[in-house]
């Protein structure tokens, strides 16, 4: 007995004294994936490192602070090759410009011109690649903007998807419609809706906790808020910690027919019901 316990002591000090490089080389080559890193920016926008740890290349995704991306980027040891722009408004692509200077040679993707220093105009059904893996699917969503873009990021060869949404889709919430209707907001999400639902989900602001109160709110019996209450409790950056059937489970804006919300709101017909959820949630004071 003594024995083995000395023995599993000597075991756990030449572990830790195996160099911390060394262990991270060990980790890394079992487990070559595509990564997402959250770079909170401003007061409540996320940017994103898109990292291929086959290559350690990556993308960014709508940077705004190029200072706290670039340290992102040389913290996780990876090149930045491209810029995903997911709309034109300048907390998304406010960025753009600085990181067109920083990164002279970066591919800049968005929807439109309005979003400064953009190389690649991509339209709905465009793709490309990051790295070796990971294979970007864009998908138009217009209605927060009419130039609005989601990416649809797969690595195939792990099974892993996820889904950049700006402010289109949030975690139990979306976008204002600032240049669309109800009617393009229900088809953007429908859309969203069809992807896989293990695709997590990384959206452009930490807007959980009003989105949960305002759901609450409206749809007061939907158990689906239970588990995203923990989340909420549990994480101050509730970023990639949502998918897709999770977002059907809570996102009252994914969930027009629900007899529920229909009574909150007084309409019956889907889009009037997203039109009216809207304006609630404008006006919604907590
Ligand atoms: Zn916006």
């Amino acid at each position: 007995m003594l024995q083995s316990f000395l023995s599993l002591r000597a075991q756990a000090r030449s572990c830790t004294s195996l160099s911390r490089s060394h262990l991270r080389s060990l980790s890394s080559s079992a487990h070559l994936k595509m990564r997402v890193v959250p770079v909170p920016v401003r007061s409540d926008n996320y940017a994103y490192l898109l990292i291929d740890e086959n290559t350690n290349k990556a993308a960014v995704v709508d940077p705004f602070d190029v200072s706290k991306v670039k340290a992102a980027a040389v913290k996780e040891g990876v090149e930045l090759i491209s810029l995903l722009t997911t709309h034109h408004h300048q907390d998304h692509s406010g960025g753009n410009n600085y990181l067109a200077k920083a990164y002279p040679t970066a591919t800049i993707y968005g929807g439109s011109h309005k979003s400064p220093a953009v190389t690649d105009i991509v339209k709905d059904g465009d793709a490309f690649t990051v790295g070796n893996d990971i294979k970007v699917k864009c998908m138009a969503t217009p209605c927060h903007t009419q130039d609005s873009i989601c990416y649809y990021v797969e690595d195939a060869t792990r099974n892993q998807r996820g889904v950049f949404t700006g402010d289109t889709l949030f975690v139990a919430g979306c976008g204002r419609f600032f240049e669309g209707t109800a009617e393009e907001m229900h088809k953007a999400l429908s859309y969203l809706g069809t992807l896989p639902d293990d695709t997590t989900t990384y959206v452009g602001h930490e807007y959980t906790k009003g989105n949960l109160a305002f759901g609450a709110h409206v749809e007061p019996e939907n158990p689906g808020f239970e588990p995203l209450k923990k989340l909420v409790e549990n994480n101050e950056i509730t970023a990639g910690k949502s998918t897709i059937a999770d977002e059907k489970k809570w996102n009252v804006f994914m969930r027009l027919d629900s007899p529920e919300i229909q009574k909150a709101v007084g309409k019956t017909d889907i889009i009037q019901v997203m039109d009216e959820l809207r304006n609630q949630k404008n006006n919604y004071r907590g």
